[in-house]
């Protein structure tokens, strides 16, 4: 397995709609199993193939951030076809790091989707579950949870993720320099 590169705001592929699977490949498995890992080592509870900068409607979520066994699900082609009720939740998201902010979502919903042994499912979640569907499904659409807010909010976020994005690469160069012994 392999860490893959999760792409930030403003990197156009986040914006990409993805593209169903038509099949369950040896080569998707394993980017599958490798989406997993990544997400795990972020760490995160959702991460979608776009954010990997792969246009496909594959999915990672573990709401017990892997401390639950058999509690990561991996979704590939996921919808949603039943919603109901409203809740707010505080949400963040791996591609915009560093900042969060409430969102208003459906507090259930019913998702449509296949496993890596192309199986049929139909999930009933609410709860963060409920909420990370949504947050994951929308990157399917090349949509984010910023564009749920005001537009001053929206734009203050996105600079202070920039600032904080800017601050981490300052830290990690001066961290590369240390280990250089320079
Ligand atoms: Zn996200």
């Amino acid at each position: 397995m392999a860490l893959l590169d999760i792409i930030t705001i403003p990197d156009h592929h986040l914006r990409l709609p993805s593209r169903p699977v038509s099949e369950i490949t040896p080569e998707l498995k394993k980017f599958a199993a490798d989406m997993a890992e990544t997400m795990y080592a972020a760490p995160g509870v959702g991460l979608a193939a776009a954010q990997v900068a792969v246009p496909l409607q594959v999915i990672t979520i573990d709401v017990s951030s892997g401390e639950k066994p058999d509690s990561l699900l991996t979704l590939f082609n996921a919808k949603i076809v039943e919603n109901s009720g409203r809740t707010k939740y505080e949400e963040g998201c791996l591609s915009i790091p560093g900042v969060s902010a409430e969102v208003e979502r459906f507090s259930k919903v019913v998702v449509e989707y296949m496993d890596i042994e192309g199986k049929q499912h139909r999930l009933e979640a609410e709860g963060l579950l409920a909420i990370t569907l949504q947050h994951e499904i929308d990157h399917q659409l090349g949509k984010l949870f910023i564009d749920y807010l005001q537009p001053k909010q929206r734009a203050k976020l996105l600079r202070e993720s920039r600032e904080f994005m800017h601050e981490e690469s300052l830290k990690a160069h001066l961290e590369a320099e240390k280990q250089a012994g320079k």
